[in-house]
């Protein structure tokens, strides 16, 4: 079973960065620290967070809830310590909506051809969309800028 996450305000793009790597990384935008603590319990979900007044509660001391206090500052070093402490991969990488994270299906070109521009419909050939937005997804540049950020983010020290 592939972890799930929580993700608090205070690290707000590392849910981006989750769903990239294909987690399911729930971002409550505007839910309190009780509602966070009360989802992440019942949807048994990893609660990442900059805010370290959750360690301080009885639930994390007891073991029931699972958290990530990310320490750096900077969005490198946090999704380094990301993927080293929770040992995250890309074995199941772009295959969740990074706006809604809901799961992307294989969609043929012709059914999605209104949608992208005539250059990716030229030179892409896999699509993928979701089932939410309907918004549609290749792998163009993008993904492989993310992946090199992923690469740099998992080397530097
Ligand atoms: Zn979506």
């Amino acid at each position: 079973m592939r972890p799930k996450f929580i993700v608090d305000v205070n690290v707000g793009r590392l849910a981006t960065w989750l769903r990239i790597m294909g987690y399911d990384a729930a971002f409550p935008r505007t839910a309190s620290d009780n509602e966070l603590v009360r989802l992440a319990l019942k949807q048994d979900r990893l609660l990442i967070t900059r805010d370290s007044g959750f360690l301080l509660r009885r639930s994390v001391r007891l073991g029931q809830l699972r958290m990530l206090y990310v320490v750096a500052d900077d969005l490198r070093g946090q999704l380094r310590q990301l993927i080293r402490e929770l040992h995250l991969n890309l074995d199941n990488g772009f295959s969740r909506c990074l706006r809604c994270n809901e799961p992307l299906a294989p969609v043929d070109k012709a059914a999605v051809a209104d949608q992208i521009p005539d250059y990716v419909a030229r030179t892409q050939t896999v699509f993928s969309q979701c089932s939410s937005c309907r918004r549609v997804y290749w792998p163009g540049t993008h993904w492989s800028n993310m992946i090199s950020e992923l690469a740099r983010a998992n080397q530097e020290e």
